[in-house]
């Protein structure tokens, strides 16, 4: 054979080689990671249409010689088109959430990270059953992935009719997965949910553990609505993308129909200060000119700050009831800040600091991370948020370590800035570190106020007393 052996890996192939990096490195981070893969699509198809969610999960010891479970997820979601299924399964990126959206998936990989390793341990099939929103059928299918044409195997197809208008999905797979190694994170995983989701009702069934998480309120966060991307966020190739369906259109007409915050003032201003004429038409731009006219774009300064309708904050309503049912905390401050942007792509960062009540004292704060509603549970030494908590001055707060104290920081953004394809950490990202550190100075000092009023009271008391 000649020492010049190249080949292409098909993607799929590609993702089962090399699972460690979207979360699946071992039985037991495999388990964790397919109950939060289906746990968070099970939020995104719900919530984000304004459904309650209802979500039930089973894991089930199926095998204990070889180490095989199952994992049963079911939710009362929006669904999934029949003839959507199979792709939705079976797939390497396959997606509705390639929008500017808040959503907790991003990658168009979840399901499919689930799938492969499921077929690449126990060679079992997924099974699904889904029905959209009125829908006057339920499908059932089983479904393997075909990893070298990254296409989805159809095994079984099924149709029933819809009597009760039931609407969701329902996945069971088979996997290798370690129960009781993975236990305590997944246990862990589903509370932090619930702390962030108060609105959703979760049950849990394990081998021996039952989670009953429910609902304590009613409240839904403002459903995020779809947007463009802002001029400072995208690239070449995007622009590129975006000019094959620019119809003949002028620069001008190209900028304002396809960016957030470009009105025509701030387009005319751009393309004069940039140095481009505003009646060219927008195909005709040579590659140099592309170049110039990105690099422009992100220079600017006098765009609009990219809107904040694209994303879903909790609120701090929200996390207040959250944490206080979860943690059983004392007093819960929480505080949600103004929208803020990098890179042209909005943010937004909430806090929370909880005090007392169950909260065991420890000597430096528990920190909950949460982006986009997810918690991240792994990598917390990657995470800035580890960072900034510990820099944090608490002295200044009246706070005094060992201290019945966690702290909850979300943030929640169109891209977050994960360090890895995991999604467990939020990468160091300067003007998001800095939200992080405004959100929780804000939280402190309620905080404060609370700890200095229960001061004075304590004094009052002892002078009474003695
Ligand atoms: P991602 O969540 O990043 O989009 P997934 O592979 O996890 O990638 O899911 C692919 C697509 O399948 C989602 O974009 C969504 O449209 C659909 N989907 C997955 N799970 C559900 C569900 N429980 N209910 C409705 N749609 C779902
Ligand atoms: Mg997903």
């Amino acid at each position: 054979s000649s020492m010049y052996a190249y080949e292409a890996l098909p993607v799929a192939e590609w993702f089962r080689r090399n699972r460690e990096l979207a979360g699946f490195h071992n039985p037991t981070r495999a388990l964790y990671q397919t109950i939060r893969e289906l746990t968070e699509n099970s939020l995104d198809a719900t919530e984000t249409y304004g459904i309650l969610p209802n979500i039930y999960l089973r894991i089930n010891v199926e095998d204990e010689q070889k180490g095989w479970v199952s994992v049963y997820a079911e939710d009362n979601g929006i669904g999934i088109p029949g003839n959507e299924i199979p792709n939705v399964f079976g797939r390497v990126f396959y997606s509705s959430k390639y929008r500017i959206k808040q959503h907790r998936g991003v990658f168009g990989l979840g399901l499919k990270m689930v799938v492969l390793y499921s077929q690449s341990t126990t060679n079992k099939p997924v099974f699904v059953r889904s029905a959209t929103l009125k829908s006057d059928k339920i499908y059932e299918f089983q479904i393997m992935i075909d990893t070298n044409s990254n296409s989805p195997i159809i095994l079984d197809r099924r149709e029933y009719p819809n009597k009760y208008r039931w609407h969701g999905t329902a996945v069971k797979v088979y996997l290798e997965g370690n129960w009781l190694a993975a236990k305590k994170r997944i246990e862990d995983y589903l509370k932090r949910t619930a702390i962030i989701a108060p609105y959703a009702e979760i049950v849990f069934k394990g081998p021996d553990l039952e989670l009953w998480l429910k609902r304590r309120t009613t409240k839904l966060p403002p459903a995020p609505k779809e947007g463009l991307p802002h001029p400072k966020s995208v690239d070449v190739d995007t622009i590129k993308q975006m000019l094959q369906e620019s119809r003949g259109m002028t620069l001008l007409e190209f900028l304002m129909e396809n960016f957030d915050a470009v009105g025509e003032g701030t387009a005319k201003t751009f393309l004069e200060w940039a140095g481009f004429n505003p009646n060219a038409k927008a195909t005709a731009l040579t590659p140099e000119e592309l170049v110039r006219l990105v690099e422009k774009m992100k220079q600017f300064e006098g765009w609009r700050r990219p809107r904040s309708d694209w994303l879903s904050p909790v609120g701090p309503e929200l996390l207040e009831i959250g944490a206080k049912a979860i943690l059983g905390a004392e007093a819960v401050f929480a505080v949600t800040r103004k929208p803020e942007s990098y890179g042209g792509h909005p943010f937004i960062v909430e806090a929370a600091v909880a005090w007392g009540g169950q909260i065991p004292p420890a000597d430096k704060p528990l920190l909950l991370r949460y982006a986009n509603k997810i918690p991240l549970l792994y990598d917390e030494g990657a995470d800035v948020a580890r960072k900034v908590v510990d820099e944090f001055n608490w002295q200044n707060y009246k706070v005094k370590f060992p201290a019945p104290l966690a702290v909850i920081i979300h943030v929640c953004s169109t891209k977050i800035p994960y360090a890895s394809a995991g999604k467990e950490a939020v990468a160091e990202v300067p003007e998001i570190e800095k939200e992080m550190r405004l959100a929780l100075r804000d939280a402190a000092k309620k905080l404060r106020l609370y700890l200095s009023r229960k001061e004075k009271e304590m004094e009052l008391l002892n002078k009474y007393i003695s």
